[in-house]
């Protein structure tokens, strides 16, 4: 039998942590029963890189495509999980040699972002990133999909442009602010489907493992 499917995106709440000067997520009842409403109503505003979302290359490329134009390939299949946990700052190249990532690979890499920074009160500035050469290593690895459990690949002050412009200039789809203190390294099936958001250079999702 096979296992459950793990649930490894976070919650979409109201006024829920989100990347500094982005617009913040606002999540209202707009008609309630409690009020003598027929129904209930729920009324949502927010980035489209709010919480479990992904990254469409025109997010940082200018004639990059867009989500509504997204494959099915990245996202449904079998994928691997690297836990990293002893990464304290950026994912170095010399982390991911000693993985042996193979060619047209969907990769998730778990740090100690999924345990420490979405247990905090406040956006984490220190959580841990990919550092641009490292990026450029996934590229060569020719990596199909990238996953990161915190809200960017890039770091706060460091490569936060370079490793978007690096991955997404090559085609690989990110996914970005997972959770997965629950999953260990291995091999998963995934599921990740992303709002179907015509034009746009991201999309909220909901991603599932097993
Ligand atoms: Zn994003």
């Amino acid at each position: 039998m096979k296992r459950p499917w793990k649930d490894v995106s976070v919650p979409l709440r109201d006024g829920m942590i989100h990347w500094p000067g982005d617009p913040e997520c606002h999540i209202k009842r707009v008609s309630s029963m409690d009020d003598g409403a027929v129904c209930n109503l729920t009324h949502i505003s927010m980035s489209a890189h709010t919480g479990t979302h992904m990254d469409a290359p025109r997010h940082f490329i200018a004639d990059g495509m867009t989500m509504e134009q997204m494959p099915l390939e990245p996202v449904i299949g079998r994928c691997r999980v690297f836990e990293l946990l002893d990464c304290e700052d950026q994912i170095t190249v010399d982390d991911l040699k000693k993985l042996k990532i193979a060619p047209r690979q969907r990769v998730l890499f778990k740090t100690r972002n999924s345990t420490r920074s979405w247990a905090m009160n406040e956006f984490d500035k220190d959580f841990v990133s990919i550092r641009a050469d490292a990026a450029q290593y996934l590229v060569d690895q020719g990596v199909v999909t990238v996953g990161v459990d915190y809200l960017s690949i890039g770091g706060f002050n460091k490569d936060g442009v370079e490793t978007h412009q690096i991955m997404l200039g090559a085609g690989i789809w990110v996914i970005e602010g997972l959770n997965l203190a629950e999953i260990k390294s291995g091999y998963y099936e995934l599921i990740c489907l992303p709002l179907k958001l015509e034009g746009a250079d991201g999309a909220p999702c909901r991603v599932v493992l097993r």
